[in-house]
């Protein structure tokens, strides 16, 4: 076995394999079966990030919330926009990375039959 760099990347890549596991780089005739592999990895990790930025947009709304209690306890009720305007943005966020979580899991689930 042979490591090389995919020319497309610059990643290390093995001589064995003519699907660059990286970028997706053919170097030469790919069977049905590489491609296939290559895809369902590519949608496990894109399923590992979107659930890691709803975590992320999970603490926004949590540090909104926060935000919120502070402002409204104490001796001088301050009204600020500032929760509300944070709470908005992570809920925003949320759906959306929900959203395209819920697209992906479907995608992979294709693959996983
Ligand atoms: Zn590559």
């Amino acid at each position: 076995m042979v490591i090389f760099l995919c020319p497309n990347c610059d990643k290390d890549i093995s001589s064995r394999t003519q699907l660059c596991p990286y970028c997706g780089y053919q170097r030469g005739e790919v069977t049905d079966e590489e491609l296939r592999e290559f895809r369902r990895r590519k949608l496990r990790d894109r399923v590992y990030h979107l659930k890691m930025a709803s975590y992320v947009a999970l603490t926004l709304l949590i540090a909104a919330f926060g935000w919120y209690l502070i402002d409204t306890s104490g001796f001088q009720y301050r009204s600020s926009v500032g929760p509300y305007v944070l709470f908005a943005a992570g809920a925003v966020c949320y759906m959306v990375i929900r959203l395209y979580l819920y697209k992906s899991k479907a995608a992979l689930r294709k693959f996983n039959f």
